[in-house]
């Protein structure tokens, strides 16, 4: 099986972001328009289980060259704000 990690998040006032990992079991990513990460939640409170490293569930940014089945097929992916959204910032778009 293939696991994906989110391997950075800078989006530090989400509550799943500590030191710049992701600490949910699985992140939900994007719709047909914009990577937004769907598991965001804005607070500085404490969620998710510490030590846990989140992989990406699906994804339906699927113009995005990684996507394939509404799965990610990259190596890894960085988490960032951008576009007043928290993105997948490994998004590339299909040629
Ligand atoms: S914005 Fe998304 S990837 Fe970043 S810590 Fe929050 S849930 Fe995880
Ligand atoms: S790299 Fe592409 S397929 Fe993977 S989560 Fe980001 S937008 Fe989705």
């Amino acid at each position: 099986m293939h696991h994906v990690l989110v391997t950075k998040c800078d989006v530090v006032d989400c509550c799943f972001n500590h030191n710049n990992k992701c600490r949910s079991v699985a992140i939900q990513v994007g719709d047909t328009e914009q990577p937004a990460c769907d598991t965001f939640t804005k607070g500085r409170d404490h969620c998710g289980f510490d030590n846990m490293n989140a992989e990406v569930g699906a994804c339906k940014t699927t113009h995005c060259s990684f996507n394939k089945d509404m799965l990610c097929n990259a190596q890894g992916i960085n988490v960032g704000w951008k576009y007043e959204h928290a993105e997948c910032l490994t998004f590339k778009p299909c040629e």
